[in-house]
Protein backbone atom coordinates (compact mmCIF):
# COMPACT_ATOMS: atom_id res chain seq x y z
CA UNK A 1 0.00 0.00 0.00
CA UNK A 2 1.58 2.88 1.44
CA UNK A 3 4.92 3.13 -0.42
CA UNK A 4 7.12 5.00 1.84
CA UNK A 5 6.87 2.26 4.17
CA UNK A 6 7.85 -0.58 1.56
CA UNK A 7 10.61 1.79 0.62
CA UNK A 8 11.54 1.55 4.23
CA UNK A 9 10.68 -2.10 4.22
CA UNK A 10 12.90 -2.70 1.63
CA UNK A 11 16.20 -0.50 3.19
CA UNK A 12 15.41 -2.76 6.11
CA UNK A 13 15.81 -5.98 4.11
CA UNK A 14 19.11 -4.56 2.70
CA UNK A 15 20.70 -3.94 5.94
CA UNK A 16 19.67 -7.24 7.57
CA UNK A 17 21.61 -9.29 4.57
CA UNK A 18 24.19 -6.69 4.43
CA UNK A 19 24.63 -7.17 8.43
CA UNK A 20 24.64 -11.19 8.07
CA UNK A 21 27.46 -11.12 5.54
CA UNK A 22 29.23 -8.48 7.58
CA UNK A 23 28.41 -10.63 10.79
CA UNK A 24 30.26 -13.61 9.52
CA UNK A 25 32.97 -12.09 8.00
CA UNK A 26 33.73 -10.87 11.68
CA UNK A 27 33.01 -13.86 13.05
CA UNK A 28 35.56 -15.20 10.57
CA UNK A 29 38.05 -13.01 11.82
CA UNK A 30 37.57 -13.46 15.49
CA UNK A 31 37.37 -16.92 15.30
CA UNK A 32 41.18 -17.13 14.19
CA UNK A 33 41.97 -14.60 16.61
CA UNK A 34 41.14 -16.06 19.32
CA UNK A 35 41.69 -19.70 17.93
CA UNK A 36 45.17 -17.91 17.51
CA UNK A 37 45.77 -16.50 20.49
CA UNK A 38 43.83 -18.26 23.48
CA UNK A 39 43.71 -22.15 22.18
CA UNK A 40 42.80 -23.47 25.11
CA UNK A 41 39.77 -21.50 25.36
CA UNK A 42 39.00 -21.51 21.96
CA UNK A 43 38.82 -25.20 21.97
CA UNK A 44 35.51 -24.61 24.37
CA UNK A 45 33.45 -23.30 21.75
CA UNK A 46 33.60 -26.23 19.35
CA UNK A 47 29.76 -27.07 20.48
CA UNK A 48 28.91 -23.87 18.86
CA UNK A 49 30.22 -25.06 15.84
CA UNK A 50 28.94 -28.64 16.04
CA UNK A 51 25.37 -26.90 16.86
CA UNK A 52 25.26 -24.88 13.56
CA UNK A 53 26.81 -27.99 11.11
CA UNK A 54 23.79 -29.99 12.62
CA UNK A 55 21.51 -27.35 11.91
CA UNK A 56 22.64 -27.41 8.25
CA UNK A 57 22.88 -30.87 7.55
CA UNK A 58 19.33 -31.60 9.15
CA UNK A 59 18.19 -29.67 5.64
CA UNK A 60 20.19 -31.43 3.04
CA UNK A 61 18.61 -34.22 2.19
CA UNK A 62 15.07 -32.67 2.45
CA UNK A 63 16.41 -29.51 0.69
CA UNK A 64 17.66 -32.18 -2.07
CA UNK A 65 14.45 -34.31 -2.58
CA UNK A 66 11.95 -31.25 -1.93
CA UNK A 67 13.59 -28.75 -4.28
CA UNK A 68 14.40 -31.00 -6.75
CA UNK A 69 11.06 -32.91 -7.41
CA UNK A 70 9.84 -29.27 -7.75
CA UNK A 71 12.33 -28.34 -10.07
CA UNK A 72 11.60 -31.24 -11.93
CA UNK A 73 7.71 -30.99 -12.40
CA UNK A 74 8.53 -27.35 -13.38
CA UNK A 75 10.43 -28.51 -16.18
CA UNK A 76 7.77 -30.74 -17.91
CA UNK A 77 9.28 -32.70 -20.37
CA UNK A 78 12.44 -35.57 -20.08
CA UNK A 79 13.67 -33.58 -23.29
CA UNK A 80 14.21 -30.25 -21.21
CA UNK A 81 15.82 -32.02 -18.64
CA UNK A 82 18.33 -33.80 -21.29
CA UNK A 83 19.19 -30.15 -22.42
CA UNK A 84 19.62 -29.13 -18.74
CA UNK A 85 21.62 -32.60 -17.25
CA UNK A 86 24.12 -32.28 -20.72
CA UNK A 87 25.07 -28.42 -20.23
CA UNK A 88 25.39 -28.94 -16.73
CA UNK A 89 28.35 -32.23 -17.28
CA UNK A 90 30.10 -30.02 -19.94
CA UNK A 91 30.30 -26.81 -17.32
CA UNK A 92 31.57 -29.32 -14.76
CA UNK A 93 34.09 -30.94 -16.70
CA UNK A 94 35.72 -28.66 -18.52
CA UNK A 95 35.69 -26.21 -15.78
CA UNK A 96 37.43 -28.98 -14.06
CA UNK A 97 39.87 -29.77 -15.93
CA UNK A 98 40.82 -26.12 -16.61
CA UNK A 99 41.41 -26.35 -12.40
CA UNK A 100 43.76 -29.26 -12.82
CA UNK A 101 45.69 -27.43 -16.01
CA UNK A 102 46.43 -24.53 -13.69
CA UNK A 103 47.89 -26.93 -11.17
CA UNK A 104 49.49 -28.74 -13.10
CA UNK A 105 51.50 -25.92 -14.99
CA UNK A 106 51.43 -23.76 -11.46
CA UNK A 107 53.44 -26.94 -9.62
CA UNK A 108 56.10 -27.25 -12.92
CA UNK A 109 57.17 -23.66 -12.84
CA UNK A 110 56.78 -22.75 -9.29
CA UNK A 111 58.23 -26.25 -8.07
CA UNK A 112 57.63 -26.13 -4.72
CA UNK A 113 58.83 -29.99 -3.41
CA UNK A 114 62.38 -29.52 -5.45
CA UNK A 115 64.84 -29.46 -2.93
CA UNK A 116 62.72 -30.71 0.08
CA UNK A 117 64.34 -33.36 2.31
CA UNK A 118 60.88 -35.29 3.23
CA UNK A 119 62.89 -36.13 6.75
CA UNK A 120 63.29 -32.80 7.05
CA UNK A 121 59.92 -31.41 6.78
CA UNK A 122 58.50 -34.98 8.51
CA UNK A 123 61.14 -36.78 10.59
CA UNK A 124 58.73 -39.79 10.89
CA UNK A 125 56.30 -38.82 7.47
CA UNK A 126 53.58 -41.34 8.60
CA UNK A 127 49.90 -42.00 6.75
CA UNK A 128 47.54 -41.87 9.27
CA UNK A 129 44.07 -40.71 7.54
CA UNK A 130 41.32 -42.79 9.46
CA UNK A 131 40.75 -45.78 7.92
CA UNK A 132 37.20 -46.47 8.61
CA UNK A 133 35.96 -43.30 7.03
CA UNK A 134 33.17 -44.37 5.32
CA UNK A 135 33.40 -42.12 2.60
CA UNK A 136 36.65 -43.01 2.09
CA UNK A 137 37.12 -44.84 -1.73
CA UNK A 138 38.64 -47.80 -2.31
CA UNK A 139 42.26 -48.07 -2.78
CA UNK A 140 41.89 -49.56 -6.17
CA UNK A 141 41.72 -47.89 -9.40
CA UNK A 142 39.71 -45.46 -11.45
CA UNK A 143 37.80 -48.33 -12.89
CA UNK A 144 36.73 -48.70 -9.18
CA UNK A 145 35.97 -45.29 -8.11
CA UNK A 146 33.25 -45.60 -11.53
CA UNK A 147 32.03 -48.67 -10.26
CA UNK A 148 31.25 -47.52 -6.94
CA UNK A 149 29.81 -44.15 -8.16
CA UNK A 150 27.62 -46.40 -10.52
CA UNK A 151 26.39 -49.02 -8.06
CA UNK A 152 27.99 -48.11 -4.85
CA UNK A 153 29.98 -50.62 -2.98
CA UNK A 154 28.29 -53.71 -0.82
CA UNK A 155 30.92 -54.02 1.60
CA UNK A 156 31.34 -50.86 2.91
CA UNK A 157 27.29 -50.68 2.54
CA UNK A 158 27.86 -47.26 0.08
CA UNK A 159 25.07 -46.41 -2.28
CA UNK A 160 26.14 -45.44 -6.38
CA UNK A 161 23.98 -43.49 -8.23
CA UNK A 162 21.53 -46.52 -8.37
CA UNK A 163 21.14 -47.14 -4.64
CA UNK A 164 20.37 -50.68 -3.35
CA UNK A 165 18.56 -48.88 -0.04
CA UNK A 166 17.27 -45.46 -0.95
CA UNK A 167 16.96 -44.73 3.41
CA UNK A 168 20.47 -46.25 3.57
CA UNK A 169 21.74 -43.14 1.19
CA UNK A 170 19.96 -40.40 3.08
CA UNK A 171 21.31 -42.36 6.44
CA UNK A 172 24.90 -41.86 5.12
CA UNK A 173 24.35 -38.40 3.30
CA UNK A 174 24.78 -39.61 -0.39
CA UNK A 175 23.65 -36.93 -2.32
CA UNK A 176 24.13 -38.65 -5.95
CA UNK A 177 21.75 -41.36 -5.57
CA UNK A 178 18.98 -38.97 -3.85
CA UNK A 179 19.78 -36.61 -7.17
CA UNK A 180 18.15 -39.90 -9.50
CA UNK A 181 15.68 -40.94 -7.37
CA UNK A 182 14.39 -37.65 -7.03
CA UNK A 183 14.60 -36.99 -10.77
CA UNK A 184 12.42 -40.09 -11.08
CA UNK A 185 9.94 -39.01 -8.59
CA UNK A 186 9.79 -35.82 -10.43
CA UNK A 187 9.25 -37.25 -13.97
CA UNK A 188 6.75 -39.55 -12.64
CA UNK A 189 4.78 -37.09 -10.83
CA UNK A 190 4.92 -35.07 -13.92
CA UNK A 191 3.60 -38.32 -16.11
CA UNK A 192 0.63 -39.02 -13.94
CA UNK A 193 -0.64 -35.48 -14.84
CA UNK A 194 -3.75 -33.60 -13.36
CA UNK A 195 -3.97 -36.35 -10.87
CA UNK A 196 -0.74 -35.92 -9.38
CA UNK A 197 -1.15 -31.97 -8.74
CA UNK A 198 -2.26 -32.25 -5.15
CA UNK A 199 1.14 -34.16 -4.29
CA UNK A 200 2.80 -31.47 -6.56
CA UNK A 201 1.50 -28.83 -4.68
CA UNK A 202 2.57 -30.50 -1.14
CA UNK A 203 5.74 -31.08 -2.09
CA UNK A 204 6.24 -27.58 -3.39
CA UNK A 205 4.56 -25.85 -0.05
CA UNK A 206 7.33 -28.34 1.89
CA UNK A 207 10.38 -27.17 0.20
CA UNK A 208 9.30 -23.51 0.62
CA UNK A 209 9.26 -24.75 4.47
CA UNK A 210 12.84 -26.38 4.08
CA UNK A 211 13.52 -23.03 2.77
CA UNK A 212 12.26 -20.79 5.65
CA UNK A 213 14.05 -22.47 7.97
CA UNK A 214 17.59 -22.45 6.38
CA UNK A 215 16.70 -18.84 6.44
CA UNK A 216 16.20 -19.06 10.16
CA UNK A 217 19.87 -21.19 10.23
CA UNK A 218 21.43 -18.31 8.91
CA UNK A 219 20.10 -16.26 11.76
CA UNK A 220 22.84 -18.34 14.19
CA UNK A 221 25.71 -18.39 10.68
CA UNK A 222 27.61 -15.88 12.82
CA UNK A 223 28.04 -17.97 15.97
CA UNK A 224 28.30 -20.70 14.35
CA UNK A 225 31.23 -19.92 12.45
CA UNK A 226 32.77 -18.38 15.05
CA UNK A 227 32.71 -21.73 17.18
CA UNK A 228 33.83 -23.72 14.14
CA UNK A 229 36.80 -21.31 13.26
CA UNK A 230 37.99 -20.56 16.53
CA UNK A 231 38.05 -24.25 17.97
CA UNK A 232 39.97 -25.51 14.70
CA UNK A 233 42.20 -22.90 14.95
CA UNK A 234 42.69 -23.84 18.96
CA UNK A 235 43.10 -27.75 18.12
CA UNK A 236 46.34 -26.89 15.92
CA UNK A 237 47.41 -25.52 19.21
CA UNK A 238 46.83 -21.42 17.97
CA UNK A 239 48.98 -19.84 15.47
CA UNK A 240 52.44 -20.66 17.54
CA UNK A 241 51.13 -24.41 16.60
CA UNK A 242 50.43 -24.52 12.83
CA UNK A 243 52.06 -21.41 11.91
CA UNK A 244 55.68 -22.95 11.51
CA UNK A 245 54.29 -26.13 9.69
CA UNK A 246 52.17 -23.64 7.30
CA UNK A 247 56.34 -22.39 7.07
CA UNK A 248 57.99 -25.17 6.05
CA UNK A 249 55.05 -25.94 3.65
CA UNK A 250 54.88 -22.32 2.76
CA UNK A 251 55.93 -22.50 -1.21
CA UNK A 252 53.68 -25.47 -1.76
CA UNK A 253 50.91 -23.82 -0.10
CA UNK A 254 51.12 -20.82 -2.08
CA UNK A 255 51.03 -22.68 -5.03
CA UNK A 256 48.14 -24.22 -4.33
CA UNK A 257 46.55 -21.09 -3.00
CA UNK A 258 47.95 -19.10 -6.26
CA UNK A 259 46.15 -21.53 -8.45
CA UNK A 260 42.66 -21.30 -6.06
CA UNK A 261 43.11 -17.43 -6.50
CA UNK A 262 43.31 -17.86 -10.37
CA UNK A 263 40.75 -20.13 -10.62
CA UNK A 264 38.04 -18.28 -8.15
CA UNK A 265 39.19 -14.83 -9.24
CA UNK A 266 39.90 -14.85 -13.11
CA UNK A 267 38.47 -17.88 -14.43
CA UNK A 268 35.36 -18.49 -13.07
CA UNK A 269 34.42 -14.87 -13.23
CA UNK A 270 35.58 -14.74 -16.83
CA UNK A 271 33.37 -17.73 -17.69
CA UNK A 272 29.95 -16.11 -15.70
CA UNK A 273 30.81 -12.69 -17.60
CA UNK A 274 31.32 -14.25 -21.43
CA UNK A 275 28.75 -17.30 -20.93
CA UNK A 276 26.44 -16.28 -18.19
CA UNK A 277 26.13 -12.47 -19.16
CA UNK A 278 26.02 -11.78 -15.08
CA UNK A 279 28.56 -9.34 -13.47
CA UNK A 280 30.96 -11.66 -11.41
CA UNK A 281 31.09 -8.33 -8.38
CA UNK A 282 27.11 -8.62 -7.84
CA UNK A 283 27.01 -12.13 -8.13
CA UNK A 284 29.55 -12.70 -6.15
CA UNK A 285 28.31 -10.69 -3.53
CA UNK A 286 25.16 -12.51 -3.65
CA UNK A 287 26.91 -15.63 -3.10
CA UNK A 288 28.93 -14.75 0.13
CA UNK A 289 27.18 -16.19 2.86
CA UNK A 290 27.21 -19.27 1.28
CA UNK A 291 30.62 -18.91 -0.31
CA UNK A 292 32.20 -17.49 3.85
CA UNK A 293 29.79 -20.96 5.08
CA UNK A 294 32.45 -23.01 2.79
CA UNK A 295 35.32 -21.54 3.91
CA UNK A 296 33.88 -22.01 7.78
CA UNK A 297 32.90 -25.56 7.25
CA UNK A 298 35.02 -27.01 4.95
CA UNK A 299 32.44 -28.98 3.74
CA UNK A 300 30.40 -28.46 0.19
CA UNK A 301 27.35 -30.65 1.53
CA UNK A 302 26.72 -28.61 4.80
CA UNK A 303 27.13 -25.21 2.80
CA UNK A 304 24.46 -26.89 0.08
CA UNK A 305 21.35 -25.01 2.19
CA UNK A 306 23.22 -21.70 1.92
CA UNK A 307 24.52 -21.82 -1.75
CA UNK A 308 20.76 -23.03 -2.72
CA UNK A 309 19.27 -19.94 -0.67
CA UNK A 310 21.92 -17.30 -2.20
CA UNK A 311 21.48 -18.30 -5.53
CA UNK A 312 17.84 -18.60 -5.76
CA UNK A 313 16.79 -15.60 -3.30
CA UNK A 314 20.17 -13.06 -4.11
CA UNK A 315 20.65 -13.59 -7.49
CA UNK A 316 17.32 -15.21 -8.75
CA UNK A 317 18.47 -17.87 -9.85
CA UNK A 318 15.39 -20.23 -10.53
CA UNK A 319 14.45 -23.05 -8.95
CA UNK A 320 15.06 -25.56 -11.60
CA UNK A 321 18.24 -24.77 -12.78
CA UNK A 322 19.55 -24.33 -9.21
CA UNK A 323 17.66 -27.58 -7.43
CA UNK A 324 19.53 -29.64 -10.42
CA UNK A 325 22.89 -27.84 -10.69
CA UNK A 326 23.87 -27.34 -7.25
CA UNK A 327 23.07 -30.89 -5.37
CA UNK A 328 25.15 -32.68 -8.31
CA UNK A 329 27.63 -29.55 -8.07
CA UNK A 330 28.13 -30.07 -4.31
CA UNK A 331 28.93 -34.07 -5.26
CA UNK A 332 30.72 -34.14 -8.49
CA UNK A 333 31.87 -30.61 -9.22
CA UNK A 334 35.12 -29.56 -7.41
CA UNK A 335 37.51 -27.47 -8.87
CA UNK A 336 39.69 -26.61 -5.83
CA UNK A 337 39.78 -29.88 -5.10
CA UNK A 338 40.76 -31.11 -8.29
CA UNK A 339 43.74 -28.38 -8.90
CA UNK A 340 44.59 -29.42 -5.30
CA UNK A 341 44.97 -33.05 -6.41
CA UNK A 342 47.11 -32.50 -9.29
CA UNK A 343 49.47 -29.75 -7.19
CA UNK A 344 49.89 -32.18 -4.55
CA UNK A 345 50.77 -34.98 -6.59
CA UNK A 346 53.18 -33.53 -8.37
CA UNK A 347 54.56 -31.62 -5.37
CA UNK A 348 55.30 -34.95 -3.31
CA UNK A 349 56.96 -36.44 -6.61
CA UNK A 350 59.49 -33.49 -6.45
CA UNK A 351 60.04 -33.84 -2.48
CA UNK A 352 60.74 -37.59 -2.61
CA UNK A 353 63.24 -36.52 -5.86
CA UNK A 354 61.02 -38.60 -8.31
CA UNK A 355 61.15 -36.99 -12.12
CA UNK A 356 57.78 -36.90 -13.59
CA UNK A 357 57.80 -37.74 -17.53
CA UNK A 358 54.87 -35.85 -19.59
CA UNK A 359 53.36 -39.12 -19.78
CA UNK A 360 52.92 -39.09 -15.83
CA UNK A 361 51.85 -35.46 -15.97
CA UNK A 362 49.21 -36.42 -18.47
CA UNK A 363 48.11 -39.27 -16.25
CA UNK A 364 47.84 -36.93 -13.01
CA UNK A 365 45.88 -34.78 -15.24
CA UNK A 366 43.17 -37.89 -16.20
CA UNK A 367 42.97 -38.60 -12.57
CA UNK A 368 42.83 -35.63 -10.89
CA UNK A 369 39.37 -35.36 -12.11
CA UNK A 370 37.60 -38.45 -10.98
CA UNK A 371 39.16 -38.17 -7.93
CA UNK A 372 37.83 -34.89 -6.86
CA UNK A 373 34.84 -36.42 -8.58
CA UNK A 374 35.03 -39.25 -6.14
CA UNK A 375 35.50 -36.70 -3.30
CA UNK A 376 32.64 -36.43 -1.14
CA UNK A 377 31.56 -32.51 0.05
CA UNK A 378 33.16 -33.07 3.71
CA UNK A 379 36.00 -32.03 4.86
CA UNK A 380 39.47 -33.14 3.87
CA UNK A 381 37.36 -35.48 1.66
CA UNK A 382 40.05 -34.89 -1.15
CA UNK A 383 43.29 -35.92 0.98
CA UNK A 384 41.21 -39.32 1.13
CA UNK A 385 40.86 -39.53 -2.67
CA UNK A 386 44.42 -38.28 -3.35
CA UNK A 387 45.22 -42.20 -2.73
CA UNK A 388 43.91 -42.73 -6.63
CA UNK A 389 46.24 -39.89 -8.22
CA UNK A 390 49.33 -41.37 -6.52
CA UNK A 391 48.55 -45.23 -6.99
CA UNK A 392 47.67 -44.05 -10.41
CA UNK A 393 51.55 -42.92 -11.47
CA UNK A 394 52.90 -45.45 -8.72
CA UNK A 395 54.18 -42.49 -6.30
CA UNK A 396 55.01 -43.00 -2.35
CA UNK A 397 51.53 -42.84 -0.38
CA UNK A 398 53.42 -41.84 2.49
CA UNK A 399 54.06 -38.71 0.61
CA UNK A 400 50.42 -37.94 2.11
CA UNK A 401 52.01 -37.70 5.38
CA UNK A 402 53.99 -34.51 4.32
CA UNK A 403 50.99 -32.35 4.14
CA UNK A 404 48.83 -33.70 6.64
CA UNK A 405 49.42 -31.19 9.29
CA UNK A 406 48.00 -28.24 7.33
CA UNK A 407 45.55 -29.71 4.77
CA UNK A 408 42.67 -28.68 7.13
CA UNK A 409 43.61 -25.07 6.26
CA UNK A 410 43.73 -25.45 2.54
CA UNK A 411 41.12 -27.42 2.83
CA UNK A 412 38.53 -24.14 3.10
CA UNK A 413 40.13 -22.49 0.54
CA UNK A 414 39.49 -25.50 -1.83
CA UNK A 415 35.96 -26.11 -0.61
CA UNK A 416 35.04 -22.12 -0.80
CA UNK A 417 36.36 -22.19 -4.85
CA UNK A 418 34.43 -25.43 -5.41
CA UNK A 419 30.95 -23.49 -4.07
CA UNK A 420 32.25 -21.06 -6.30
CA UNK A 421 32.44 -23.33 -9.32
CA UNK A 422 28.77 -24.48 -8.55
CA UNK A 423 27.53 -21.10 -8.22
CA UNK A 424 29.32 -20.07 -11.56
CA UNK A 425 27.44 -23.32 -13.20
CA UNK A 426 24.03 -22.41 -12.04
CA UNK A 427 24.73 -18.91 -12.98
CA UNK A 428 25.93 -20.03 -16.89
CA UNK A 429 23.08 -22.67 -17.04
CA UNK A 430 20.42 -20.09 -15.84
CA UNK A 431 21.13 -17.94 -19.14
CA UNK A 432 20.82 -20.90 -21.60
CA UNK A 433 17.71 -22.28 -19.64
CA UNK A 434 16.06 -18.48 -19.91
CA UNK A 435 17.15 -18.23 -23.77
CA UNK A 436 16.10 -21.32 -25.29
CA UNK A 437 17.64 -20.75 -28.68
CA UNK A 438 21.55 -20.06 -27.83
N1 LIG B 1 36.17 -30.35 1.69
C1 LIG B 1 35.93 -30.35 0.28
C2 LIG B 1 34.48 -30.06 0.01
O1 LIG B 1 33.63 -30.32 0.80
C3 LIG B 1 36.34 -31.61 -0.37
C4 LIG B 1 37.82 -31.75 -0.29
O2 LIG B 1 38.30 -32.26 0.71
O3 LIG B 1 38.52 -31.29 -1.19
O4 LIG B 1 34.16 -29.54 -1.02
Amino acid sequence: GNPTISILFLQQGFALFAGFRLYIIIAVVAGMVTGGFVPDIAVKFSLLGEIFINALMMLVIPIVILSLIVGITNLGDLSSLGTLGWRTIVYYLTTTCIAVLIGIALVNIIQPGKGLSTGEIYPDASYTIQENNPYGVNEDTMGGVFRQILIGDKESGKQGMLPHNIFAAMAQMEILPLIVFSILIGLSLSALGPKAQSAVNVISILNDAVMKITHWVLYIAPIGIFGLISSRVGQAGGFSGFIPELYLLGKYSFTVLIGLAIHGFVILPLILKIFGKRSPVIFGKGMSAALLNAFSTASSSATLPLTMQCAEEKNKISNRTASFVLPLGATINMDGTALYEAVTAIFIAQAYGITMTPAMQIIIFVTATPAAIGAAGIPEAGLITMVIVLKSVGLPIEGIGLILAIDWILDRFRTAVNVWGDSVGAGVIERYELNKNI
